[in-house]
């Protein structure tokens, strides 16, 4: 019997950023397991942050959070959404992770006094982390790399890649390289001179491509792919190309396995698969392209300009629309624009209102404005994390008599901080993975809106946050009208609440976002978009 040797293959990209690099590499992914290959997906980020907690959104998109709490790169969400390849807070490996490490092993004195170098020191560190999901359970690792070939920051991965390479055998290994094949409208030609010179990045570096993904506008005729090939010194059954999706991105499994990439990939290591089953993927796409009926949801948030801001809490409401065959048009609003007065004007056509997670006092007094319009005029409401905070400070003030009710994050004076710090959370000074992080049980009340919604009595949802409802003010609360509906059995810590006499009306402290799927949506999604369907057609 031959030795089970663990493949590899790096992504990387070339010529400009946002290619779709994390996306595609999610979909080479799912394609490898619906051929039931195991795979493992990992992701490299150049940047000197320890992790993606204590960057803002402006910079870098959402922090999506593991289950084991860390706060990681959101290619890590697609990798999740697409796969079930297993990921932790070492899928997402930074070179201040990298670094961090070397220095603490200097600073024992692991290195025997030698000089510690960036090769062959951070290199054997990058590479240690290759290789960390090596043995018999797992067939091909997929390694992406952040950011773009040629950049400064990005040359001790590569130089880690090709050592890796190197030691690990050539057929073990496939570097993909993914470029963007500009279309020129006023020649009306594609351009294939960048990708040849970000191929030449690569090959000065000594790595050499052996698939190329080129995304385009137009499909590559063969005398382009023929010319790719030859300058990009890669064999011309690799050269394949990836244009924007019709419709939605859920297309794009498909669409690749058209091209034949998962096959090639297969082929390019030497292994064997079964035929890709595709039946899920195929039936979510028609589902998507049928939809019976059609709703406005409301987003009502600070980084509403910027998709990646809350992606998983807009993936996530995009798998609550095909569970329920039905289109949903996201509305992204600017909670400072909202205040009691135009709360009517601007909600009042939405079948339902969302309020997502979030930091910082801007824009808390339009989310209370919309989370009252919400909770006096019956349309569904449900939020995220600080999108529960609101609700509960809304509640307290205008119905349970609290007129200055607030989170301790946002107001030192007020005398009812119905949102606070826990002790353990006082004294804490560094910001960087300190908040409560991570996969933590819910217990749910019977007779409640989640408890029916999930079908289970006990469930385990992610967290990243600091302040927490305050159960000092619970029992005032709970006399107003307000249900407990979820809470941590070992912190007696609230976690749901929800209200009697509403349509639906769920806030959550924890980020179910983070478990939703395309082809299996979380529950608790999944029922506010069944509730907002309602509520539009009862209009
Ligand atoms: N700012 C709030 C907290 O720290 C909510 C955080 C969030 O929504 N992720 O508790």
């Amino acid at each position: 019997m031959t030795k089970h040797v663990t493949k590899h293959v790096f992504i990387t990209g070339g010529v400009v950023s946002s290619l779709g690099k994390g996306l595609t590499t999610a979909c080479i992914g799912a394609l490898l397991e619906t051929r039931g290959v195991r795979v493992r997906i990992q992701k490299f980020d150049p940047y000197i942050n320890v992790d993606a907690g204590t960057m803002n959104p402006f910079q870098h998109g959402e922090v999506y959070v593991t289950v084991d709490g860390g706060e990681t790169d959101l290619d890590l969400g697609h990798y999740e959404r697409y796969t079930t390849t297993p990921l932790s807070r070492s899928s997402n490996i930074t070179s201040g992770r990298i670094y961090q490490n070397v220095i603490n092993k200097e600073r024992k004195g692991a290195y025997l006094g030698g000089c510690v170098q960036v090769v062959p020191h951070i290199t054997n560190e990058i590479k240690a982390h290759i290789r960390q999901w090596d043995g018999p359970e797992v067939d091909i690792v997929l390694s992406e790399l952040g950011g773009t070939a040629g950049d400064i920051e990005g040359m001790a991965f590569m130089e880690a890649f090709r050592q890796f390479a190197y030691e690990h055998g050539r057929e073990n290994v496939a570097f993909l390289h993914l470029t963007l094949v500009p279309y020129l409208r006023a020649s009306g030609e594609l351009k294939t001179k960048p990708t040849q010179q970000s191929v030449g990045v690569l090959r000065q570096i000594g790595i050499q491509p052996d698939l190329l993904v080129c995304r385009t506008e137009k499909p590559l005729t063969q005398e382009m792919r023929d010319k790719i090939a030859m300058f990009c010194n890669v064999e011309k059954q690799y050269v394949f190309d990836e244009r924007d999706v019709e419709h939605s991105i859920y297309e794009l499994p498909l669409q690749l396995h058209q091209s034949g990439l998962d096959e090639a990939v297969i082929r390019r290591l030497g292994l064997q698969a079964g035929p890709a089953k595709l039946e899920p993927w195929q039936n979510l796409v028609h589902g998507i392209l049928n939809p019976k009926s059609t709703i406005d949801i409301a987003v009502v948030g600070k980084y509403v300009e910027l998709k990646d801001a809350y992606k998983s809490v807009y993936e996530a409401i995009d798998h609550a629309g095909i569970a329920n065959q039905c289109d949903i048009k996201v509305h992204r609003i600017n909670a400072e624009e909202i205040t009691d007065d135009n709360a009517g004007k601007r909600l009042r056509s939405m079948a339902g209102i969302l309020v997502p997670g979030g930091f910082g006092e801007r824009g808390i007094e339009g989310k209370i404005s919309a989370v009252r319009f919400a909770r006096e005029n019956k349309v569904p409401y449900y939020g995220l994390c600080l999108g529960m905070q609101i609700a509960v400070i809304e509640f307290a003030r205008h119905v349970a008599d609290m007129k200055d009710a607030h989170s301790s994050e946002f107001s030192r004076e007020t005398q009812h901080p119905v949102i606070s710090l826990l002790k353990e959370q006082r004294n804490i000074k560094d910001m960087g993975g300190t908040m409560r992080l991570g996969a933590q049980p819910c217990r749910l009340a019977d007779g409640t809106v989640s408890r029916a919604a999930y079908g289970t009595t006990d469930v385990m949802e992610r967290h990243r946050h600091r302040y927490e409802f305050n159960n000092e003010f619970r029992a005032r609360l709970v006399e107003r009208g307000l249900v407990i509906a979820g809470v941590n059995p070992e912190l007696d810590l609230v976690e749901i609440v929800e209200l009697k006499d509403h349509p639906f009306f769920v806030g959550v402290q924890f980020h179910p976002e983070f478990q939703s799927k395309p082809l299996k949506a979380h529950p608790l999604f999944a029922a506010f978009v069944g509730a907002a369907i309602k509520r539009s057609q009862a209009k």
